[in-house]
Parts: C-alpha cells; sequence; structure tokens
C-alpha cells in the first residue's frame, strides 16, 4: 500500500482562481504548515490546568525516580550470589525494611531481609524473592531453587533519570504526563497560550436554532460542530455568527474576526458557484488562495492570510466541514498551537464489504469499528455517505481512511481507520 503520508510537490495555484490540478491532501498540509509561526506567548501554569495544553519548553527532571533501588514486591531481599543454583536456599533474616524508610541497611553473606513493596533495596542486596514461594523456620526463610538475579527490584533512574527531560516541548499535556510531572514534584509547566479561534457561518439560506425555518431556509449546524472540534482541542474560541452571502457583510466579519484572533475559520462560499464573490473579498483583505483538494468530501477549500490571523474557509457541506477541519485545517491549527504534530494512529482493521474508491484522491468513509468474535478488528461503512448527511457522522465512530493513491477495496482486505477519540 501507497504510504499515506507521501507528500507530492505542491501544484501551482494562484489568488486569482482555483487551480486547475486538484492539490493531493499531504501537500495542502505542507502548504499550510509551511513557514507557519506558533504563537509565541507563554504562560506558567499549575499542572492540574495544563492538561491538554502545549507544552512550551522541556521540563528536566530534578530527581531520579525512583529515588533508589527498591523492591517492586512484597517478600524478601536477598544477594543473588547467596542463592544455590539447584535445591532450596536458607538464609537468615535479619531485620524488615518499609516502604518509606530511608535504607542505608546492610546485609552479609548468608542473610536476607524482609521488604515491602516500594522499601529500599538493603546495601549489598540486588534480587527479592516474593514471599508467596519463601517459608519462614526458625528466624530464617527457606527459598525455593528457579530465582534469577536482579529479579523484582527497580532501579534507581529507571523511569527517568535526573537532567533528563521528562516531557518534552510540543507536547499536548495528558492525564499520565500529569502524574509524570507530580512523580518529579514539578509544581507548575510552561504552556503555550491557547489560540483563539473566530469562526462563523456564511449563506442566505441559513438560520440560527431558535428561528423558524422560511421554505428553502435550513438551519445552521456547521457552528456547532466547528465550536465542538475547536473546544476538543482546547481553544478559546469567538462565535461571530452566521454571515449573508453579501460583500460587506463579509468583509465586516472577516476584518473583524482577524483583528481578534489567531485563526479565522468559516464555512461555505468556497464552492464553484459561490467562489467568485468569496475571492473578491478575500483579495481585498489579504492573501487567500482558492484550492481544490483531491478529497471527498471536501474539494474546495481556502487558506491564506488576513491580516495577521489565519483564515481556513471551509466548504459548506457538514460532513465536508467537519472532514476538512479533521484532515486539513487542524493540522495547521495544531502547528499555530505549537503542538509536536504526530502521524495519524490508524487502526488496520478488515472492511466487511467491499469499497469502490478511485485512486488520485483521498476518500474519508465514516465508519463503525468493532471486533469479529476472534477479537480481531473489522469496520462497516456506515450507510449515506453523502457529504451533506451529518447523521452517518453521528451514528460513525471512525473514519476510514482510503489514501491517495489506493484503489477499491475487496471485502475482507484491511484499511486504515481513524477513531474519532484520537482527533480530539
Ligand atoms: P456552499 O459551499 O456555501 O455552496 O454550501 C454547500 C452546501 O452546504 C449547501 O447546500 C449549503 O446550504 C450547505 N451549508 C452551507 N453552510 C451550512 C451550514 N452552516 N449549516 C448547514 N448547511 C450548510
Ligand atoms: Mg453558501
Amino acid at each position: 500500500m501507497p504510504s499515506p503520508d507521501s507528500i507530492d510537490r505542491p501544484r501551482p495555484t494562484s489568488n486569482t482562481g482555483f487551480s486547475t490540478d486538484a492539490m493531493p491532501v499531504a501537500a495542502a498540509i505542507a502548504r499550510m504548515c509551511d513557514g507557519l509561526q506558533p504563537v509565541a506567548a507563554i504562560e506558567r501554569v499549575a499542572i492540574r490546568a495544563a492538561l491538554s495544553r502545549v507544552l512550551a519548553q522541556d521540563v528536566l527532571s530534578p530527581i531520579d525516580v525512583p529515588a533508589h533501588d527498591n523492591s517492586a514486591m512484597d517478600g524478601f531481599a536477598v544477594r543473588g550470589v547467596d542463592l544455590s543454583p539447584q535445591g532450596t536456599t536458607r538464609l537468615e533474616v535479619v531485620g524488615t525494611a518499609l516502604a518509606g524508610e530511608p535504607g542505608g541497611r546492610r546485609i552479609e553473606a548468608g542473610q536476607a531481609m524482609r521488604i515491602m513493596t516500594g522499601a529500599v533495596m538493603p546495601d549489598g542486596a540486588d534480587t527479592v524473592i516474593v514471599q508467596e514461594v519463601a517459608r519462614m523456620e526458625a528466624g530464617h526463610v527457606i527459598l525455593p531453587d528457579g530465582q534469577q538475579t536482579g529479579q523484582n527490584r527497580r532501579l534507581r533512574g529507571e523511569d527517568l533519570s535526573r537532567d533528563m527531560p521528562a516531557l518534552t516541548a510540543g507536547k499536548i499535556l495528558t492525564p499520565a504526563d500529569l502524574g509524570l510531572l507530580a512523580s518529579i514534584g514539578v509544581a507548575e509547566v510552561p504552556v503555550r497560550r491557547r489560540l483563539r479561534v473566530a469562526f462563523f457561518s456564511t449563506g442566505n439560506e441559513l438560520r440560527s436554532i431558535g428561528e423558524t425555518l422560511a421554505p428553502g431556509q435550513i438551519y445552521d449546524s456547521n457552528r456547532y460542530t466547528i465550536y465542538g472540534m475547536l473546544t476538543a482541542m482546547g481553544a478559546d474560541l469567538i462565535d461571530m455568527g452566521v454571515i449573508p452571502d453579501q460583500p460587506q457583510a463579509l468583509e465586516a466579519a472577516m476584518r473583524a474576526a482577524s483583528e481578534s484572533a489567531d485563526a479565522v475559520i468559516s464555512s461555505g462560499g468556497v464552492s464553484v458557484g459561490e467562489a467568485d464573490f468569496t475571492k473578491q473579498v478575500m483579495n481585498r483583505l489579504g492573501d487567500v488562495d482558492f484550492w481544490t483538494i483531491a478529497m471527498r468530501p471536501g474539494r474546495p477549500m481556502a487558506f491564506g492570510r488576513v491580516g495577521p490571523a489565519y483564515y481556513f474557509g471551509l466548504p459548506g457541506n457538514p460532513v465536508a466541514v467537519m472532514i476538512t477541519f479533521y484532515f486539513l485545517a487542524r493540522e495547521a491549527l495544531l502547528e499555530l498551537s505549537g503542538a509536536r504534530r504526530q502521524r495519524p494512529a490508524y487502526v488496520s482493521a478488515r472492511a466487511d464489504q467491499p469499497i469502490r474508491k478511485r485512486p488520485g484522491r483521498s476518500e474519508y468513509q465514516r465508519g463503525v469499528l468493532g471486533h469479529d468474535d476472534a477479537g480481531r478488528p473489522v469496520v462497516s461503512i456506515t450507510g449515506t455517505q453523502g457529504s451533506g448527511v451529518l447523521s452517518s457522522m453521528s451514528t460513525s465512530n471512525c473514519i476510514v481512511v482510503l489514501h491517495h493513491d489506493q484503489g477499491s477495496v475487496a471485502a475482507g482486505e484491511p484499511v486504515d481507520c481513524l477513531p474519532f477519540e484520537g482527533l480530539l
């Protein structure tokens, strides 16, 4: 199968018209991210408040974790050299080491010390024998054979070593990271400031919820999916509402949005039928390219700068909005936030039915990922794949990614799936 990340050279585009060739998704991502300046401001926050934020600088561990060699089990600390290779070993028990005690006691040849999980290993001891296999007898412990020197011992610094990066800049902090920071006694970390993203919907046909629909009108749903996706990314949001298809209104909205936000996201108005009007406005305000992307759903998209802000003009169809957000805009927003972007963690699953696909464009189908009786991942495509059918997004739990060069898939063949959880 072709590499999903193969980056074709960008095709030429201009400010004034659609490119003649459709641009591969990877090329569009590369063009958006190339030279993009991440937000520079840094704030120090308490570690609980750092969840889902972007770490701005490496955090070096001030200590070794663990700070001492210690026991991984309840049992007996012994010297590996004292263990008989055959038959049992009998050792004198000279005391007990509890977790939280400073350590520093020593065992000599022929001795053992009772030890609890997490307790510092006595000097001289390098091995722990679990208590379940040991037997006490008159101040001595009888140990079975078959024990390995070094077993059940955690080494000093095996988790983190002093002055080495515990976490590196660009990491989006997870619950595990908060625990890791706590484990090295770090109370505050530097994070990049949140992205400020303004967004609006365009279209004369759109009404907001709470309004009554006249014939031909529809409710604006894109502002809600965009709100949800941006919130999941941890952005600060500026909701600019619905903007009618009218040059002055669009221009005023764009000006206001670009003055207050790092990024502006609009939906609608970039398809062939409507783009001329949008282009006129964008050409007056900034430097925006109109692209035809080799993808489905999606295709039309605008990207560029308006004043100090980056502008993402997404298509209007509700599913196309979500797909272009997740697979294009999100990549650039992550870059803008200072996050280290990662290759998508695809799950390879067997398609439970044939999937038609044309090579030469990326296709994103809504799927339901599950397991067969043997526990192997299997995916089925949700029934209706139309780019306006939002219910198919709602019932699915993953996107089946059919890569640019990939062709049709036969039933039973593996396909790459991206679970929605991975996109949060
Ligand atoms: P456009 O790209 O503006 O031509 O829009 C393409 C299709 O998406 C049209 O059927 C629009 O009515 C629909 N659409 C555009 N914006 C929205 C929105 N915010 N909510 C729901 N549907 C929309
Ligand atoms: Mg429209």
